[in-house]
């Protein structure tokens, strides 16, 4: 059977992002400061009507410049900024959607998110304007539709910051454009989902609304307006920073300190001056407060939470941060399908459910299926089928991958998401597998399709399979792959595997380095329909491990 949410359903308002932040009533005041500059704090901050008229500003001024249609597609690219959210909502202001790009993207992968999302308008900053350029000349994108955001500009003002689009708002005054909540999308995320090549996933306004109350349903009351302050740490071009730390601040009236990237000495100084009390974290950053003595000179005692999500984190990491700084530290789970968030442990709990993902939100359905597609009891493992408001409307021009992932039933509609667990009684859920192929190597994702893909372009590759190896010391998983070399015996050399290695790291992001090296095998295990067997390769490593 089917199970409903322990939690009680909560409403969700049929509005779009616009009016569901700025037109309904607040219990906080229009000076509340939002966003706030960890680097440079009394110069660069927006309170809740600044946001609110530059946000205006920016969209009338995409109306006017560039002639912007309901449903263009604005792209950024960048880390964290206070910028982000004016953008964002000016963007929504114009009628327009959002995709977000990881900064860290090769010119190669930005094209292909560029290209994929149809995007009109690019924007970025200044250390990552030379792959910008590069990019949106391969996808058509022409040079005067690039723009900086954050605190520097382009001294030779061959390149518009985004503010000149503000100012360009006072030729014409255009109306706030009509946006259906249901229809229309607020952002295209991209994600590889079960399988295969990353897809945009379309997240209607109704959707991420949905999420942001959910989240309130289920933990909003721990923390408030006026009483707390969050980390802005998280990469906000992930959906999980999207909504948790650019909407819901805005929609809570509490103050994000924004860090443009990670790094200890600086997250440690900032929440020490800022005062920080909550914290949205993916594992690497837990495991960093386990190990790194610089930890212990700083003072963390304003921390009332961290919240740990994107991958598995270990009971043994939340008891080691806790003996040492009596910080708690609780888990969240969601998938960029889910807008993103769909459980987390509530805070009185965090230790006695310690190990499961906590809770499911308001308003959401749960049911577990094993391998043959037939339904299991909670108790029992299986995949998490999920279906709620939250869960997304398909991926971007891709019906066949949309269908594969989505099914009705008894007028609800599940997405399959490739996890595998159970709950107990108390209605905990726990994740303990994965059935699909996605690799997260410290909470980002890696397509093990899109390495594939480039790897047989390397002269020595014959044939590859990708797969994701536990590293136990950096406490995530990594790429491996396997490769069918393209020399017979005598020919192969001791370098081989050092050079596809070195090979596939010029061409990725970061994150998509083979860190798990280079296997050399006989052959691809295949379905007899060409389909890769990871399943035995995964086996192959298992036993590796257990005969070690
Ligand atoms: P993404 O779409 O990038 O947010 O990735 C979603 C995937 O991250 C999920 O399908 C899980 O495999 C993984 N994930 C997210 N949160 C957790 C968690 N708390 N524990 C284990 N895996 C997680």
């Amino acid at each position: 059977m089917p199970t409903k949410s322990s939690i009680a359903d909560v409403e969700i308002p049929a509005l779009d992002l616009w009016a569901f932040m700025f037109d309904q009533k607040r219990e906080f005041p229009d000076s509340q400061v939002i966003y706030r500059d960890a680097n440079n704090p009394s110069d660069r901050y927006y309170t809740f009507a600044d946001v609110k008229s530059a946000a205006t500003a920016f969209g009338e001024g995409l109306c006017n410049l560039w002639d912007w249609e309901k449903s263009d597609v604005l792209a950024i690219y960048a880390p964290n900024d206070i910028d982000f959210a004016p953008i964002v909502y000016g963007t929504f202001y114009a009628g327009g959607i959002v995709s977000p790009a990881n900064p860290g993207y090769s010119p190669d992968e930005l094209t292909f998110q560029l290209k994929n999302s149809g995007a009109k308008a690019l924007v970025t900053t200044k250390a990552f304007l030379s792959s910008a350029q590069k990019a949106a000349e391969q996808s058509g994108i022409p040079k005067d539709r690039i723009l900086l955001l954050g605190a520097e500009k382009d001294e030779s003002h061959v390149v518009k910051h985004w503010t000149n689009i503000r100012q360009a708002s006072r030729a014409l005054r255009y109306r706030r454009r009509k946006l259906d909540p249901e229809k229309d999308l607020a952002f295209l995320v991209f994600s590889s989902g079960t399988t295969g090549l990353p897809k945009g996933v379309m997240l209607s306004h109704r959707t991420v609304v949905a999420d942001l109350c959910l989240i309130k349903g289920c933990v909003g009351h721990y923390y408030s307006s006026g009483k707390d302050k969050i980390l802005g740490v998280l990469p906000f071009f992930h959906i999980y920073g999207l909504t948790g730390l650019v909407q819901q601040p805005l929609h809570r009236g509490i103050e994000l300190v924004v860090m443009p990237a990670f790094d200890l000495k600086k997250f440690l100084e900032a929440v020490q001056t800022h005062k920080v009390t909550f914290i949205y974290v993916a594992p690497p950053v837990v495991v960093r407060l386990a190990r790194d003595s610089m930890v212990e000179k700083y003072d963390l005692s304003s921390v009332r939470m961290i919240t740990c999500g994107a991958a598995p984190l270990t009971k043994e990491l939340v008891d080691t941060v806790h003996k040492k700084f009596k910080i708690k530290i609780n888990q969240a789970y969601g998938l960029s399908e889910t807008s993103p968030m769909t459980h987390t442990q509530p805070w009185d709990e965090w230790y006695s459910s310690v190990g499961s993902v906590g809770k499911m939100f308001p308003n959401m359905t749960a049911k577990y299926v094993d391998p043959e597609g037939n339904e299991v009891a909670a108790n029992e493992a299986g995949e998490l089928w999920l279906a709620g408001p939250n869960v997304f409307g398909g991926y971007w021009k891709n019906e066949e991958a949309t269908n594969d992932c989505i099914t009705v039933e008894n007028g609800l509609r599940y997405f399959k998401t490739g996890d595998v667990g159970y709950q107990d009684k108390e209605h905990n859920f726990y994740i303990t597998d994965r059935v699909k192929e996605l690799i997260k190597y410290k909470g980002f994702q890696v397509a093990p399709a899109e390495l594939e893909g480039k790897m047989l372009d390397h002269p020595l590759v014959n044939d590859v399979a990708v797969i994701g190896v536990y590293d136990k010391d950096q406490e995530t998983e990594v790429p491996r792959a396997y490769v069918v070399h393209a020399k017979k015996g005598s020919e192969v050399s001791d370098g081989d595997a050092a050079d596809i290695v070195k090979w596939v790291g010029g061409k990725v992001a970061n994150h998509k380095r083979l860190r798990g090296g280079v296997r050399f095998i006989d052959e691809v295990p295949k379905s007899a329909s060409g389909k890769i067997l990871r399943r035995v390769l995964k086996d192959k490593v298992k036993q590796e491990e257990e005969g070690r």
